[in-house]
């Protein structure tokens, strides 16, 4: 029998983790021969590990802790509605109070044209009951054949068996017999990776609609049922889509019949320095996905939001419709509901939303002036909160990085040596950085400085 107690007592958490974790997104094989980061404590944007150093959390988690970590007052929510309605059914007639105020208060802040809200709890569980409720309008509305769903190369939907068939990252879907048919890529709004360097922005943009234009004619508008995009590109490194290709896209799914479903898992609740960024770039989603920032990763918590037409159709013949059947037993939790609206109070009272345009674009102009000149620096760019720092081995060494993966994981450890949590980006040697919306400027001269020295140690060996 295998036992945790070694001759000198019990083994340390990391040796245990190492026995009996299987951690996502990791390399299984190599997870076993070192000890895992132990994250011991945080609070604002630190965190501490188990040894007591710290670090600045440039990542917020996983884009998630927009608040910042350990807020009083949503740890009391939760405390209070745990005593009050620890579980709370919502399937069929059941409901709960602080789901239905939660509803009410996103929906004043939502884009305008969405009606009705489906609770879950993550953002693959959000966007795999978008593709249901996508084949559903269909098939109500006597259009059978039409269910693709176009996606990107690079964006990041999920990593269940339907999210992670309209997420565009090969890891998602190697080994794993994904993507489902009746997923389609088109390519990411990556100017700075461009194919044709001597494309301007509005030529890369023209190019990039006519590639989509082309596969709706190919496959047929017939066919097509969706399109599903982040607003800004999160996990595959901060892609900013040049201007106009947004409104672009929009106008060419009106002209095909072709819904839209806005991703703002990352971007929704103040990341851009908006609320939404559907409102920012003009965008009119028909579904819009929300998890991470809506309760700041206190508590899981995702929602799709439904708009008008999808509602009006869904609703038009009970007989026909029947019961929706899709739901989880977690969802629409009572416990979720009072954190995101705790969440929500201190978004509005701390004005994060115009914070994080102001201290974001405070960081974005400091990395441009004191690192922009490094020479393994190849692109900053940002928005809002959100900003990439694109490493480019070109001027160092003369060529591009040889091995990506490995380049990347070395930077990744340089910034954590330097005390500094960054998030990659799929396919890049990059740091993005989505602190939460909390930092100081003092914070952002930090989080600059530590950057600074991580692509000095990256310098020394690029690889
Ligand atoms: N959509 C986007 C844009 C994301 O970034 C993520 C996660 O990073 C998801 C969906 C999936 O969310 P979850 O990990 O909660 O399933």
């Amino acid at each position: 029998m295998t036992t945790n107690a070694t001759p000198d007592g019990p083994l340390a958490h990391g040796a245990l983790d190492r026995q009996r974790i299987m951690h996502p997104f990791s390399n299984l094989a190599l997870q076993q021969q070192a000890d895992p980061r132990m994250l011991a404590r945080a609070a604002g944007v630190w965190v501490w590990d188990a040894d007591g150093r710290d670090y600045l959390d440039a990542g917020s988690g996983l884009w998630c802790v927009n608040v910042g970590y350990g807020r009083e007052e949503i740890a009391d929510a939760m405390a209070a509605q745990s005593r009050q309605l620890s579980y709370g059914l919502c399937f069929g007639s059941y409901s709960n109070a602080p789901m239905v105020e939660l509803a009410e208060r996103l929906m004043a802040v939502v884009p305008r044209g969405l009606c009705r809200v489906l609770f879950n709890n993550s953002g693959s569980e959000a966007n795999d009951a978008n593709i249901k409720i996508v084949r559903l309008y269909n098939n109500l509305r006597g259009k059978p054949q039409k269910k693709k769903i176009i996606s990107r190369h690079g964006g990041y939907h999920g990593s269940s068996i339907g999210s992670g068939s309209l997420t565009g990252h090969p890891v998602v879907h190697r080994h794993f017999d994904l993507p489902i048919d009746g997923v389609l890529h088109a390519s990411a709004p990556d100017y700075y990776r461009r194919t044709d360097p001597a494309m301007t922005p509005a030529q890369f943009r023209d190019h990039l609609l006519g590639e989509i234009e082309s596969m709706i004619e190919r496959e047929g508008a017939r066919t097509i049922a969706a399109f599903i995009a982040e607003p800004v590109m999160g996990s595959c490194g901060v892609i900013i889509p040049p201007e106009g290709y947004l409104a672009g896209l929009q106008r060419l799914l009106e002209r095909h019949d072709i819904l839209l479903i806005v991703d703002e898992v990352i971007t929704g609740f103040g990341r851009l320095g908006a609320w939404f960024g559907s409102d920012m770039m003009g965008l009119k989603p028909d579904l819009l996905t929300c998890a991470k920032g809506m309760t700041s990763g206190y508590f899981p918590m995702s929602a799709c939001f439904v708009g008008e037409r999808i509602w009006e159709l869904l609703t038009s013949d009970a007989g026909s419709a029947g019961i929706f059947g899709h739901g989880f037993t977690t969802a629409g939790h009572p416990v979720g509901a009072a954190v995101a609206l705790a969440n929500l109070d201190i978004i509005e009272r701390e004005h994060l939303v115009a914070r994080a345009a102001d201290v974001g674009g405070y960081l974005l102009s400091e990395l441009r002036r004191r690192l922009g000149e490094h020479p393994l620096v190849g692109d900053i760019r940002g928005i809002g909160m959100m900003c990439g720092v694109e490493l480019d081995g070109v001027q160092t060494m003369g060529r591009p990085f040889r091995d990506i993966a490995t380049a990347a994981s070395r930077f990744s450890t340089a910034c954590w040596d330097e005390g500094l949590m960054v998030r990659g980006g799929h396919g890049k040697v990059m740091a993005a950085l989505a602190p939460p919306l909390v930092l100081s400027r003092q914070e952002a001269d930090e989080l600059v400085r530590r950057l600074g020295c991580a692509l000095d140690r990256m310098q020394a060996q690029p690889n």
